[in-house]
C-alpha cells in the first residue's frame, strides 16, 4: 500500500482558509497539503513537485464528511412497512408495527448496508440516534455498537421520549446504560408537545448531568409555536449550570415563535449546537394528505449562524416509514439545504455544514478529482478517500 507524504494542487473550500489565502483571478489559490503526524498543514501550491506527494491537478479537496444524524435501527424498512398517513406521528406509528422484525440480524444487516454507503459516500463519523421501547436498552443498542467499518466511527444516542423520564429513578436507570456502554454513546429524547412534560425534561438533564452525558435531542420538530422544549430548555440554562455538550435537532418550532431570537441567544450564549435536517423536514412538516405544503419546516438556520452556534445538515431517515428516499450521502443533504434554506455558495460555503473539522487531525479528506467548483455538487460526484496518504476507492457515488 503506497502512502502519500502529501499532496499538490488541492482546490480547498474558502471556508478553511486563512483571510490572507492569495486569490488567482479572484479564485483561491490551489494548496499543497503535507500530512503530518499532528494533523494536516498546507500552504499555497508552488511549482516544485515534492517526492513523495499526490498531484491532484485542481481536485476539489474536503474534509472526511460527518453524518450527525441518522435512524441506523429504522433504516430500509420501507418496502415491509410504509407510512399510512403523511406527517411524523403516522411514520411513528408505522415503526412500532416494524418492530417485530428486528431481531439482532435484520438490525446488523440492514444497520451494515447503511454504514458502507455512508463510508463510501466520505462520512468517517455518523451518529445514529436509535429508540428505546422501554427504560430497558433496546436491542438495537448492543447491535449498533459492535458495528465496525475501517474509515467510519460510529456514536450512538438513545433516543426515548420524554414520557421515560417522567420518573427520576428511571431517567437515571436509563443513562446508567448509556453511560456505562462504552464511549460514543449519548442520552437523547423525543420532545415534542404530544408528549411535553417539563419535569421530565429536567430530570432528563439531571440525569445526563450525574452521569457526565452529552446530549442530542429531537426537540421540536413540529411547526406548533406553542412547542415548549427549546423555549423551556433556554429558560432552564439561565438559571443552571449544564457540563456536557447539548445538541438540539430538527428545533422546527423556532421558525414560528416570536421569541425564537431570545431563545436562540441564550442557546448560543450556552454553546447548545443545531442539526437541520432539509430532507425529512421538507417532506414531514405541514404535511396535510391532499394539500401543497406552505412551509418548510425548517429551524432558523441563518439565524443561528449569525450568532455563531454551531450547525449541520444531517440526513435523518433513509428509506423508511419517516422517509422513503435517501441515500447517506451528504452531498444529496447538501442539496437540499441549498435549495430549502438559500444557503449560498455549495463548495466555499455551505460544505461546511457537513464536514467534520475533527477530521484535519487525522489527516483525512475526500477528493473529487473531476469536479469543479460551479458545477459541485451536482455533477462529477465521483470521490475517493485520502486518509493519512493512503486513498481508499474510487466510487461512481451518485454519478
Ligand atoms: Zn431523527
Amino acid at each position: 500500500m503506497s502512502r502519500f507524504l502529501g499532496a499538490t494542487g488541492a482546490r480547498l473550500p474558502r471556508w478553511l482558509l486563512p483571510e490572507n489565502w492569495p486569490l488567482i483571478n479572484n479564485q483561491p489559490q490551489l494548496a499543497t497539503l503535507h500530512f503530518n503526524a499532528s494533523g494536516l498543514q498546507f500552504e499555497p501550491t508552488n511549482a516544485s513537485q515534492p517526492a513523495g506527494y499526490l498531484a491532484l491537478h485542481g481536485a476539489l479537496v474536503l474534509p472526511a464528511f460527518v453524518e450527525p444524524h441518522a435512524h441506523l435501527d429504522k433504516t430500509f424498512t420501507i418496502e415491509r412497512s410504509p407510512a399510512q398517513q403523511p406527517g411524523l406521528l403516522a411514520a411513528i406509528a408505522a415503526m412500532h408495527q416494524d418492530r417485530v422484525h428486528w431481531n439482532a440480524e435484520d438490525l446488523q444487516q440492514r444497520a451494515t448496508q447503511a454504514l458502507h454507503w455512508a463510508a463510501e459516500a466520505g462520512v468517517g463519523l455518523l451518529r445514529t440516534h436509535i429508540d428505546w421501547f422501554s427504560v430497558d436498552a433496546p436491542l438495537a443498542w448492543q447491535v449498533m455498537g459492535d458495528l465496525h467499518h475501517p474509515l467510519c466511527s460510529i456514536e450512538r444516542v438513545a433516543l426515548a421520549p420524554l414520557p421515560f423520564f417522567t420518573d427520576a429513578s428511571d431517567a437515571q436507570h436509563i443513562a446508567a446504560q448509556v453511560a456505562t456502554s462504552g464511549p460514543g454513546a449519548l442520552l437523547g429524547g423525543f420532545i415534542h408537545s404530544s408528549n411535553w412534560d417539563a419535569q421530565a425534561f429536567q430530570h432528563l438533564l439531571d440525569a445526563a448531568e450525574r452521569w457526565q452525558l452529552d446530549v442530542d435531542l429531537h426537540i421540536d420538530e413540529e411547526l406548533n409555536p406553542q412547542a415548549q422544549g427549546l423555549r423551556w430548555l433556554a429558560h432552564y440554562l439561565q438559571q443552571h449550570p449544564f457540563s456536557g455538550q447539548i445538541t438540539c435537532s430538527h428545533s422546527c418550532a423556532l421558525s414560528q415563535q416570536d421569541d425564537a431570537a431570545q431563545i436562540l441567544a441564550v442557546l448560543a450564549q450556552h454553546k447548545v449546537r443545531l442539526i437541520a435536517l432539509p430532507l425529512t423536514n421538507l417532506l414531514l412538516q405541514d404535511a396535510v394528505p391532499g394539500r401543497t405544503p406552505r412551509q418548510r419546516g425548517l429551524t432558523l438556520v441563518k439565524e443561528a449562524q449569525a450568532l455563531g452556534i454551531p450547525l449541520l445538515l444531517g440526513a435523518d431517515n433513509v428509506q423508511d416509514a419517516f422517509c422513503p428516499f435517501g441515500s447517506y450521502d451528504p452531498l444529496d443533504t447538501l442539496f437540499s439545504g441549498l435549495l430549502s434554506l438559500q444557503l449560498g455558495a455549495a463548495f466555499d460555503e455551505a460544505s461546511a455544514l457537513i464536514c467534520q473539522r475533527h477530521a484535519l487531525q487525522g489527516n483525512d479528506l475526500v477528493i473529487f478529482p473531476d469536479a469543479d467548483v460551479a458545477s459541485w455538487p451536482l455533477r462529477q460526484r465521483q470521490r475517493y478517500r485520502l486518509k493519512n496518504g493512503v486513498r481508499y476507492g474510487e466510487t461512481t457515488n451518485g454519478a
